[in-house]
């Protein structure tokens, strides 16, 4: 394991996003540590190599740089272990297949990122284990529908797309009384402003894709473990042979020194664009936990300390072709998936296609809007632009 340089929890996050993981036995004088492009790992002898008593044994189960990014990451979540993944919705997979065994059942809250419902209705699926998913609203209601064959809770707060939040320690509370692992994706709020292990959560997932990277220019996931599945996690990620490239690697590091002062900076923007927005008549809710009159608010205020650029708003009574021309429109928000980059996006979304537990009602379609690190005033005059020449069409 690298020795953190950090090892001081007392201190502030931002303090600790600039220290975690620097161990000056591998990166020597230099600040950040040797990007190693490794396969092979050589041993001095026969008997070193039988033995494995050696740092490094091949590229894939670990090198400087992955060491670098997985001590970083256990440092700021307060994890017993981290692994690294080649991409978000791998971090999911892989964390779901460290818990489960065919015929066990998973509850998956109904918000929860598309892909993953996609992984939980085909793969998991084949593999005998069945899911339910459930009203992300359920708090301690879970305990009704959680059954003898329930191995797993997986959670996702606030929802990428419907930004609902679940009362994370009361669901957690229950699920381990039941003898339930808990999984939680944290992407949105990022281990900056909340730390789910904390709050009960056994495994803390995370896409660096978004925020951790925070250049749209990579994929990489993360999942960070309490000590009791730690040892799951690790032999579920070694056995399936998982590993990322070092410079994405890299890339990561790279955005965790930086993260804080994106997300802070984003967080201010994305809420004076949300403000705005909210006073708009072309607007009918925007959903966003952190302004005061979302019904996730009071969930929120108490968990998270802080939140990131992305939230949704719903157009009131408008048609699909003037939402469609609205977005298609704007100059400085571009249109693609993925968040989390120092570039504004919006995208048009159907929340209907994605619920089976409890339907999906609103007064007209969703945009999501992911607010990078443009000037807030620019954004909003872009968007007011948008609204002046759908009412004038
Ligand atoms: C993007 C995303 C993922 C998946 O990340 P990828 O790197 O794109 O696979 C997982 N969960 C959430 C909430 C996401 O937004």
């Amino acid at each position: 394991m690298v020795k953190s340089d950090d090892g001081r929890p007392d201190r502030k996050p931002s303090t600790r996003l600039v220290r975690v993981g620097r161990d000056e036995a591998l990166t020597g004088p230099f600040v950040n540590p040797p990007v190693v492009h490794a396969s092979t790992v050589l041993f001095p002898d026969t008997d070193t190599m039988l033995s494995r008593r050696q740092r490094y044994l091949y590229g894939r189960r670990g090198t400087p740089t992955s060491e670098a990014l997985e001590t970083a990451i256990s440092d700021i979540e307060g994890a017993s272990g981290t692994v690294i993944c080649p991409s978000g919705l791998n971090a999911v997979s892989t964390a779901l297949l460290s818990a489960l065994s065919a015929g066990d059942e998973v509850l998956i809250v109904d918000c929860v990122y598309g892909p993953v419902r996609h992984f939980a209705d085909t793969v998991l699926k084949r593999m005998g284990i069945d899911t339910v998913y459930f009203d992300p609203a359920i708090g301690t209601g879970i305990a009704d529908i959680i059954s003898e064959r329930t191995a797993a809770v997986y959670l996702e707060a606030p929802g990428s797309l419907t930004f609902e939040m679940q009362d994370v320690p009361a669901i957690a509370g229950i699920a381990h009384d039941r003898g339930a692992t808990v999984l939680f994706d944290n992407t949105w709020a990022t281990p900056f402003f909340f730390k789910p292990l904390a709050a009960g959560v056994d495994l803390s997932i995370q896409a660096g894709t978004k925020y951790l990277g925070g250049h749209s220019d990579v994929n990489l996931g993360l999942v960070a473990a309490n000590e009791r599945h730690w040892p799951a996690l690790k032999e579920a990620h070694g056995t399936m042979g998982l590993c990322a490239g070092p410079d994405d690697i890299y890339l990561g590091l790279r955005g965790l020194r930086t993260m804080g002062v994106r997300l802070e900076r984003q967080m201010q923007s994305a809420l004076t664009v949300a403000g705005w927005l909210q006073d708009r008549p072309e607007v009918a809710r925007v959903l966003h936990p952190a302004l005061p009159d979302d019904p996730g608010h009071a969930l929120w205020k108490r968990d998270m300390g802080g939140a990131c650029g992305l939230f949704s708003i719903i157009l009131d009574g408008w048609s699909l072709d003037d939402t469609k021309s609205l977005v298609d429109g704007l100059d400085l928000f571009g249109i693609g998936a993925s968040w989390g980059g120092f570039e504004s996006l919006a995208i048009l979304a159907d929340p209907r296609k994605q619920r089976t537990a409890v339907p999906w009602a609103a007064e007209g379609p969703l945009v999501r809007l992911h607010i990078g690190l443009e000037d807030p005033g620019d954004l909003i005059a872009d968007l007011k632009a948008g609204f002046d020449r759908i009412a004038a069409a």
